[in-house]
């Protein structure tokens, strides 16, 4: 499930797939040393030339969407609104509510009417971040009058895929959902997978999702800044589909060559908010997964049994699982591995899986 309250924004990345145009910079040290003083306290509001954002293509069905997106402030000058449908909402035809097909349409009315105007706002405002030269603003530790820029660099990339299922009735309903303005609830994940297989994007891979929330994993306190997010269309209570499982292992293939994420990284929301979160279900076919590269699994046919004095806690801790709570730890644990039994205590055969699963980390 997504979250209700998302961490504040940390150092965010920027967007090189979304069609949108680095600026170039020019390194103060290029200009006249009369000039470089100047360069490095011109206002921090300056409005660099180059930051022109190309509106990414717009995936509605009627691309008649024009918002120029403008450099701003997004988060100070967002105006606090709730959903209020376009008079043209009215109009539509009458469908069944809740059905595929009305959220569907109330999709297309929220991205005409907001969404791809505030994705586009959201970009600039990282594009501006991104794009700051170092010394603009002062870094009180630098102690250097000037930039000295170095010139082997690239783009931040996700380390982690974070699963987890909708709770909702539809994958239109969860489109509709992160299409949402939501003031104090903010959440988005990067894809949503559909039961039939269909997969939609709803943000760039580089940017940070508001998808975890509060958790950790490892010393991990912030995974939305190092994971993708996927959501998974199901209600928490029912099998995923064979078509949505061959559709989420495509896109994890596809992340895992793009990004070198490794096979241990591929977790559940589960797994790093122990006895917060219960996503994805016990329903989710983590073996399956694991088999194809994706988390790993235990060795099911030769479950080695672990030395007499293995201590469990400290597994788990290797693991990456949150143990200041080792109930919630265990929970979660055999929420992912165990499956048909979520008791917050672990027995023999839980014992020999944790040590299975230990010894491949
Ligand atoms: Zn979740």
């Amino acid at each position: 499930m997504f979250i209700k309250k998302a961490l504040p924004a940390l150092a965010l990345l920027a967007c090189c797939a979304c069609g949108s145009k680095i600026p170039q910079k020019t390194n103060v040290l290029s200009k006249p040393p009369s000039q470089q003083k100047k360069s490095t306290t011109k206002p921090v509001t300056d409005k660099p030339e180059q930051t022109v954002f190309t509106k990414p293509e717009q995936k509605t069905r009627d691309n008649k969407t024009n918002d120029k997106p403008e450099p701003t402030n997004v988060e100070a000058e967002r105006p606090q609104i709730t959903y209020t449908p376009p008079a043209s909402f009215n109009a539509l035809p009458e469908m069944e509510y809740g059905s595929r097909s009305f959220y569907l349409n109330k999709v297309d009315s929220l991205q005409k009417a907001y969404s791809v105007s505030d994705y586009n706002k959201n970009i600039q405002t990282i594009i501006n971040q991104i794009t700051e030269i170092p010394g603009k603003k002062k870094n009180p530790a630098v102690t250097a009058d000037s930039w000295y820029a170095a010139i082997d660099f690239n783009i931040r990339k996700p380390h982690f895929v974070v699963l987890h299922h909708t709770a909702q009735t539809s994958a239109e309903q969860t489109l509709f959902t992160f299409s949402l303005r939501r003031p104090g609830r903010e959440s988005s994940s990067h894809y949503v997978v559909g039961r039939d297989g269909s997969v939609y994007q709803m943000l760039n891979d580089y940017v940070r999702s508001y998808h975890a929330g509060l958790g950790k994993w490892g010393s991990i306190t912030d995974m939305n800044s190092c994971s993708i997010g996927i959501e998974i269309d199901n209600n928490g209570s029912e099998p995923f589909s064979d078509e949505q499982i061959k559709a989420l292992l495509k896109l994890l293939e596809v992340l895992k060559n793009k990004y070198g994420i490794p096979q241990a990284n591929f977790i559940g929301h589960s797994d790093v908010a122990p006895g917060r979160k219960s996503d994805p279900s016990k329903y989710f076919p983590w073996k399956r997964l694991a088999d194809a590269g994706f988390g790993y699994w235990y060795d099911s046919y030769n479950l080695p049994t672990p030395p007499a004095d293995f201590n469990a806690i400290m597994a788990l801790r290797a693991i990456g699982y949150d143990t200041r709570d080792v109930s919630k730890a265990i929970g979660a644990f055999k929420l992912h591995y165990i499956q048909n039994d979520t008791s917050s205590s672990l027995t023999d055969y839980d014992k020999k899986v944790l040590y299975s699963i230990y010894r491949k980390y």
